[in-house]
């Protein structure tokens, strides 16, 4: 388990109320290293105990890989043929192969991706008010989280995304807009300008290569994406949230809070994380995250109707996050054949927001995007099989 599961939270005592379940598969690690999952220091280190190559060799292989997206070492022609010729024999480009791509009425695209193994990896472009896109992407296969609301869950956890893996999905999406802009003859391609952690898994379950993908995206050698327009979300991992603190990755990118309700009876049932870190240490250990001064931690709260969505709940959740520096992001549950929940009524919802505007608590009702292809927040990997 070590060797791929570097990082993971194992209680001093076995904890009798909840424990984070074990992935059912490894990473796979075929012999020959994929250069894709490496960052440019790795890069760097790997070839020249490879290819004793100088230093700039990775910085020409990072932008071939990262900026030019190319599919084999032939491409890249400046690489002498010797070198070329050493790659191939020792290191792998393998990608992920785009399966399915659908199309919900608001513009938004659901990727379905396929692994070498062929399991499914699913990845979201939503239209974002920029005019470019926000790209959700998965960083597990499944999850070990049993949010009750979550399709994701009902996988099960197979494995955790390797560096690679978490970094394709961008560049294939990338490639995906590029393609049906020419198609079309449009005169300009979207942009991905923004990237959330918000897909299959919780990404700092797969602290390590969550951590590796961050550095290879926002490398300027690379796909060059501003730390500032990337998100990781999480349930609450909180010795996870407590290294995220540590490592000073707060400064770097932005940390979503998926808290969903305002009493750990409620959340207990909702999210049993919640059984192993309570609301009150979840909150504790966010407030100790330094963050750019320029950001607002955004909490997410999925209103579910006659469970969290009432009067005292909105009131209750005012005074949790009236000291933090934030924004709440109300989102009206999305209905799936996995939960058992209902979207409440949009009277309801319409009060809950104005209850929170009405105290200074600043948040945005957020309209459910592609749920008429199952891509909305929740509903990822229902049909992923
Ligand atoms: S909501 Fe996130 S953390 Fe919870 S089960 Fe789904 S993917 Fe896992």
């Amino acid at each position: 388990v070590s060797r791929y599961h570097a990082w993971s939270y194992t209680p001093a005592v076995p904890d009798p109320v909840w424990q984070i379940r074990r992935p059912q598969r490894a990473i796979p690690r075929p012999a020959q290293p994929n250069l894709r999952g490496m960052t440019r220091e790795e890069l760097a280190e790997w070839l020249r105990r490879e290819l004793a190559a100088p230093r700039f060799r990775a910085d020409q292989i990072f932008t071939w890989l990262h900026q030019h997206r190319a599919d084999a070492f032939a491409e890249m022609t400046n690489l002498s043929k010797a070198d070329r010729a050493t790659l191939v024999e020792r290191a792998s480009l393998a990608r992920l192969t785009v399966d399915t791509v659908a199309r919900a009425s608001d513009g938004t695209r659901k990727l379905r991706l396929r692994t070498s193994e062929g399991e499914a990896i699913e990845s979201v472009l939503i239209p974002n008010d920029e005019r470019g896109l926000t790209q959700c992407i998965s960083s597990q296969i499944g999850c070990a989280l049993d949010c009750r609301f979550c399709a994701t869950a009902s996988l099960g956890f197979r494995r955790n995304l390797d560096t690679w893996e978490i970094v394709d999905q961008v560049a294939r999406a990338r490639e995906l807009l590029a393609d049906e802009s020419k198609r079309e003859g449009a005169q300009w391609t979207p942009r991905i300008t923004n990237i959330v952690y918000m897909g299959m898994g919780e990404p700092l379950h797969n602290f390590n290569q969550v951590r590796r993908s961050i550095s290879i995206l926002t490398d300027e050698a690379g796909e060059a994406i501003a730390g500032r327009r990337i998100t990781v979300s999480t349930s609450g991992l909180v010795p996870a949230i407590e290294r995220f603190a540590r490592e000073g990755l707060g400064l770097e990118v932005g940390l979503a809070i998926s808290l969903n309700a305002t009493t750990d009876a409620v959340r207990d049932e909702v999210m049993p994380i919640n059984r192993r870190w309570n609301i009150a240490t979840l909150l504790a250990a966010v407030r100790e995250v330094p963050t750019s001064r320029r950001r607002r931690v955004p909490f997410a709260f999925g209103l579910r109707h006659e469970v969290n969505d009432s009067e005292a709940d909105a009131h209750r959740l005012v005074r949790l996050l009236r000291e933090f520096r934030c924004h709440v992001n109300v989102i009206p549950f999305n209905p799936h054949p996995h939960a058992p929940y209902q979207r409440p009524s949009d009277r309801r919802v319409e009060a809950f927001v104005a209850t929170l505007r009405r105290a200074g608590l600043p948040c945005w009702l957020r309209t459910p995007r592609g749920d008429d292809i199952q891509a909305a927040c929740g509903q990822l990997a229902a049909d992923a099989g």
